[in-house]
């Protein structure tokens, strides 16, 4: 079966691997194409696209909006939009600023708690990219305050622990419209993480279709396979594509590989000709 994979991370976010590379590790995997989806930047685009058109490799552009939720993390993934369009350039640049407003914050409270890291040291792990919290969990792990990423988090950086500062982010609908209004295709990133019941999921689902969703992330690493067949029922009643990916972040989160996951991942190529014909639909 031909494969794909629809959501990884490159050094433009909070990824190891420059986007051209991850390209390269998409065509050594066997993949047929892979989407690349930074969170709240398409800085890596235009690398990944050429590199693709180089090695004959179909990339597809993406990119992973940050959206306000309590019971969980949301991501909104957008695939395809036209990631030059100002009023879109406007809005990544204010999740961008959230971000870097937050940033300083996050070192305030680690050296509160006597752990001693500067805004510096975390930049310098980004290489240049957006920084986002597994940097300053790379930069704790290499300085011995804990063994792992997953650690880092448990003691310090996830939401309710001591060092977690919240971030500006859009709501919900407004990611989804941010993306539409681009041209692209919003698509709801990884569900299960949302940590809602069948029916809270179902009505956060109904809403969002009715703003413009055209997709569900129903394959991904962490989902078993009741886990894809309930949400492939799912897009079936909400007429909506279903589409997957690892999440691969290369070094960041050593334990998913690109394509495989957590090594039984499979994403078939022919979700991505539903997803382009969404596409021809909105023009028609
Ligand atoms: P940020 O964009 O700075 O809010 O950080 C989000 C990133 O942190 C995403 O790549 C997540 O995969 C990662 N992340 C969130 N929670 C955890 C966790 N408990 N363990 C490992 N990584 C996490
Ligand atoms: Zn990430
Ligand atoms: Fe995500
Ligand atoms: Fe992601």
């Amino acid at each position: 079966m031909d494969l794909i994979d629809l959501h990884t991370h490159t050094t433009a976010s909070d990824g190891s691997f420059s986007p051209g590379r991850v390209v390269e590790l998409a065509l050594a995997a066997g993949l047929k194409a892979v989407g690349v989806t930074d969170h709240d930047s398409t800085d890596g685009l235009d690398e990944a696209l050429a590199k693709g058109r180089d090695i004959g490799l179909e990339v597809v552009p993406g990119v992973e909006i940050s959206a306000e939720f309590q019971s969980g993390t949301m991501h909104v993934l957008g695939y395809y939009m036209d990631y030059r369009e100002p009023e879109f350039k406007n809005r990544l640049t204010a999740l961008q600023d959230g971000r870097r407003n937050r940033n300083p914050n996050i070192v305030c409270k680690l050296n509160g708690l006597g752990l001693e890291l500067t805004m510096d040291e975390v930049r310098a792990e980004s290489g240049g990219g957006q920084v986002g919290r597994p940097h300053f969990a790379r930069v704790l792990i290499r300085k011995g305050y804990v063994a792992t990423t997953e650690e880092a988090f448990d003691l310090y950086l996830g939401k309710g622990r001591p060092a977690y500062v919240d971030k500006f982010r859009f709501f919900p609908r407004e990611a989804v419209q941010m993306i539409l209004q681009a041209g692209g295709l919003p698509v709801l990133a990884h569900p299960s993480t949302l940590k809602l019941s069948r029916e809270g999921l179902e009505a956060l689902v109904a809403e969002l279709k009715a703003a413009g969703l055209v997709g569900l992330e129903a394959y991904y690493s962490t989902h078993s396979p009741e886990m894809i067949e309930d949400y492939l029922a799912l897009c079936g009643r909400f007429d909506l594509v279903p589409t997957g990916g690892s999440d691969f972040h290369g070094e960041s989160k050593k334990d998913i590989s690109l394509g495989t996951g957590r090594g039984d991942l499979a994403v078939p190529l022919d979700i991505l000709q539903r997803l382009k014909n969404r596409s021809v639909a909105k023009h028609e």
